[in-house]
């Protein structure tokens, strides 16, 4: 299992592109103007993707430069939110 895990909720997106402008190789914006998280699964309504830890920084500032809190980052040791 790797360290880190998103869990980004579609529904709470309103497309302002933050998360795109803050990791462009991770995040971009559909044609209805949602945030896709590239590599990442469904479950329960919402988008995961799994990381480790060289990418944590970036991650963290996509997930911080959210205005609607879609976006959120859990060590999944620990189980502590981050974001
Ligand atoms: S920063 Fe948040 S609201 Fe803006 S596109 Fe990304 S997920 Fe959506």
């Amino acid at each position: 299992m790797a360290k880190y895990r998103i869990v980004y909720d579609r529904n709470a997106c309103i497309g302002a592109a933050a998360c795109v402008a803050s990791k462009p190789d991770s995040w971009k914006l559909d044609d209805e103007n949602k945030a896709v998280l590239n590599g990442s699964t469904e479950k329960d309504g919402k988008f995961e993707l799994e990381f480790e830890e060289p990418e944590l920084q970036k991650h963290l500032e996509a997930a911080r430069a959210c205005p609607t809190n879609a976006i959120h980052i859990i060590n999944t040791e620990t189980g502590e939110e981050l974001v």
